[in-house]
């Protein structure tokens, strides 16, 4: 069966993925975004559904909301950063701002309980978006608990009249062991992404939904919800971007669970650069072998890192890249250069971080 399992998680082709699930190219929109972000113009966002209607809120000032949805179940990683950088992009373009903490879906996938995902979502997550600079005092930033949302709550009873076991089970995969309380859960997951559109959050408009590729099984289901339940309340199919995972440091995706695989925002300075000089690069067996043929970037943890998140500039990426190719600069040359920044990247969080603690123990009161 051709699906997408979201709680498994096996590396992704995604051109595959493009042809068949009808996932368009990011290509196609990114010319008509003003001031495209990096992680637009690298490629690393590399798919969209319906995105034309979030550029043309963009362009003409109206009003649309981005949703996010955390499950909080352990520290949160490097790789984690590309969803608060979306936030904080969307956020600069006056979007409002959504955050469901999917305690609900942790409990019933996972068994943790909900002062668990509580406290986990706003010691370690929200305490992190926070200091990498997502601005959650201000008025268009939203964050709930999905177990004390009742709009989302009634709002996902209501969308499932018109869900079957048998379309829910040949999108995720459910058996006849699957706990029902897990069986609900994307209804909720739907309902978080439809409930912005709610009249008591300002009626219908645009919704963006930024994910890795491994949660379009969510998005195709809202999709559909949202055009069946159209008439009664106005629902317009929300939009969706996919970004690229980030492949670990030891060559396969980066997991929370694979402490090696993963620098996580909280290790300590001396770790995150242990584990930035031992990850694995596209260097050549011996020295003498990269000199001649050069590396390849394309298959570098470190060169992937400063892509995603440590070099802003594009020409200094752009010399990075010519220069492995040519075999100019080795492994130890670029590492050198990765942990420098991942030093200034993690001095400044940790210096951020007790303050961006106390902001978030504010919130859900
Ligand atoms: Fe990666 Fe740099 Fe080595 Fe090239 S030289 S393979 S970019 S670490």
């Amino acid at each position: 069966m051709n699906m997408i399992d979201p709680w498994g998680s096996s590396i992704i082709d995604y051109d595959k993925l493009t042809e068949q699930f009808g996932i368009k190219p990011f290509t196609d929109v990114v010319d008509d975004i003003p001031h495209a972000s990096k992680l637009m113009t690298r490629g690393i966002i590399f798919g969209q559904r319906d995105y034309n209607k979030i550029t043309d809120a963009l362009n003409n000032n109206k009003p649309f909301a981005t949703m996010t949805g955390m499950m909080p179940s352990g520290k949160m990683h490097i790789g984690h950063k590309m969803v608060v950088d979306q936030l904080k992009w969307y956020q600069e373009k006056n979007a409002d701002i959504y955050v469901s903490i999917a305690d609900m879906e942790a409990y019933a996938a996972r068994g943790i309980s909900k002062e668990k995902s509580r406290e986990l979502a706003l010691n370690e997550y929200i305490t992190n978006y926070i200091a990498l600079g997502l601005d959650v005092t201000r008025d268009n930033f939203h964050l709930y608990l999905q177990s004390e949302n009742d709009d989302v709550k009634n709002l996902a009873y209501i969308i499932g009249k018109k869900v079957t076991f048998n379309q829910m089970r040949s999108i995720y995969g459910f058996n006849n062991s699957t706990n029902i309380a897990h069986i609900y859960t994307p209804l909720l997951q739907v309902a978080d992404i439809l409930h912005p559109q709610l009249k008591k959050y300002g009626g219908p408009k645009p919704v963006i939904v930024p994910v890795g590729p491994d949660q379009d099984p969510h998005i195709r289901l809202t999709r559909d919800l949202a055009s069946k339940f159209n008439e009664e309340y106005g629902f317009i199919e929300p939009s969706a971007t996919f970004h690229r995972f980030m492949t670990g440091l030891t060559g396969e995706k980066m997991s929370s669970s694979k402490p090696k695989s993963a620098i996580y925002l909280t290790d300590s300075l001396k770790d995150a650069v242990k584990k930035v000089k031992s990850a694995k690069t596209g260097g050549r067996e011996s020295l003498k072998e990269q000199k001649e043929l050069g590396g390849m970037p394309d298959k570098c943890s470190i060169y992937e890192l400063l892509v995603y998140h440590l070099i802003d500039d594009d020409k200094k990426l752009e010399e990075i890249r010519s220069k492995c190719l040519s075999g100019e600069i080795l492994c130890g040359n670029c590492k050198g250069c990765a942990s420098e920044l991942i030093t200034d990247m993690f001095e400044e969080l940790d210096q951020k971080r007790e303050e961006a603690r106390k902001i978030a123990n504010t919130l859900l009161k």
